[in-house]
């Protein structure tokens, strides 16, 4: 820490994203990515956009913008784009959160939540999950505070219903309530639909898992005309310039290519199920997830010895090291020779 820092960040603790190893070539099932590259048109689309990259790009993302309106039915004043969904849920927590007006999430959820409440001086509040590691309605009605629920919920992959969501919505008419649906394209139903309905309701979606960008940096935010203009207002004043040519570009041709989107999202459920079916086969008790990942434990090893181990031999999954989370490790759903070989690991270990 160099002696300039600013008071207000001399405690912040910075979010750790998981491993990008750069040293070997791993089996990559740490960080929830998609195993199929982004879709050819959307390829071919940024590469096209590349030869612009002396002009800004469009701040108003309307071609984007437009298209996306249309897919999910919503009007294009009711949508706006973001630098990644981190940079969604941090503007929503500007917009609508400080330290007089908390927000509340689950003490086991996205961990990049509190970091981001911390970075935008937010305070928080956490409601325990159940014992079964599902979210328990009842802690969100009524609570007159701003809420964030990532449903599927992170690191356990559990879905939550959306009539639950929907009285939790209706509950807290005076607060907003965020649904992080960044994993919502795995089985999932999802509440965008509502926004029709509550205008304290904001969709948050990523293009960085079922649409294979991860790299690109792009998510989006769904709600009430008036929410997306309070997030424009902090957008703009924050960085106009948010989403760049190239990842403006691919996002489009993603969006369009609805068929290399439905198709790898039908195989990544397909090797879900097998890898569930594989993990219970070798005494893993695994949490029911509508994820691109499932969360699992074996009584045989602890998480941490289990992450070590299976790095060892090549394979990178997540461990966290903290309470409740100790004795699970987080694996990502990749290509079925990825999970072979995951599986094969495992044989060898246990
Ligand atoms: N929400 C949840 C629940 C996540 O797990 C992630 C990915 N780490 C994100 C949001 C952020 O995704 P991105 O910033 O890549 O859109």
């Amino acid at each position: 820490m160099s002696k300039f820092l600013s008071e207000r960040y001399k405690d912040l603790l910075p979010y750790v994203p998981g491993e990008q190893p750069q040293d070997m070539q791993y089996v990559k099932l740490n960080t929830n990515e998609s195993p199929f590259p982004p879709s050819p048109y959307a390829q071919r689309l940024a590469r096209e956009a590349a030869g612009d990259l002396q002009l800004y790009p469009d701040p108003e993302c309307k071609q984007l913008r437009e298209i996306a309106a249309d897919k999910f039915g919503v009007d294009i004043d009711e949508i706006v784009f973001t630098n990644g969904s981190d940079e969604a849920l941090c503007f929503a927590l500007m917009a609508f959160c400080g330290k007089e007006t908390p927000v509340v999430f689950a003490d086991v959820t996205y961990g990049f939540y509190p970091i981001a409440a911390n970075l935008t001086k937010v305070s928080f509040e956490t409601k325990p999950l159940k014992d079964d590691y599902s979210i328990d309605v009842e802690d969100y009605l009524s609570v007159g505070k701003t809420i964030i629920i990532a449903n599927p919920n992170a690191p356990t992959g559990m879905l939550m219903p959306v009539q639950d969501i929907e009285r939790i919505v209706v509950s807290n008419k005076n607060n907003v309530v965020i649904v992080d649906e960044a994993y919502i394209d795995y089985g999932g139903q999802s509440v965008l639909p509502l926004i029709k309905k509550y205008d304290n309701l904001l969709v948050c979606r990523t293009f960085s898992k079922s649409r294979s960008l991860a790299g690109g940096r792009l998510g989006f935010v769904v709600g009430n005309k008036a929410l997306i203009a309070d997030l424009n207002t902090v957008r703009n004043s924050f960085n106009p310039y948010n989403i760049n040519r190239m990842t403006m570009a691919a996002g489009i041709g993603a969006l369009i290519d609805e068929e290399y989107f439905e198709k790898n999202c039908a195989t990544i459920i397909k090797n879900r199920e097998f890898t569930v079916q594989e993990l219970k086969r070798l005494g893993f008790e695994v949490l029911d997830s509508e994820a691109n990942f499932v969360f699992a434990k074996n009584k045989k090893i602890s998480g941490k010895d289990l992450y070590l181990s299976l790095k060892k031999k090549g394979v990178l999954v997540r461990y966290f090291d903290k309470d409740r989370l100790r004795e699970f490790v987080r694996i990502t759903i990749g290509a079925k020779e990825q999970m072979r070989a995951l599986i094969e690991a495992l044989e060898e270990l246990l």
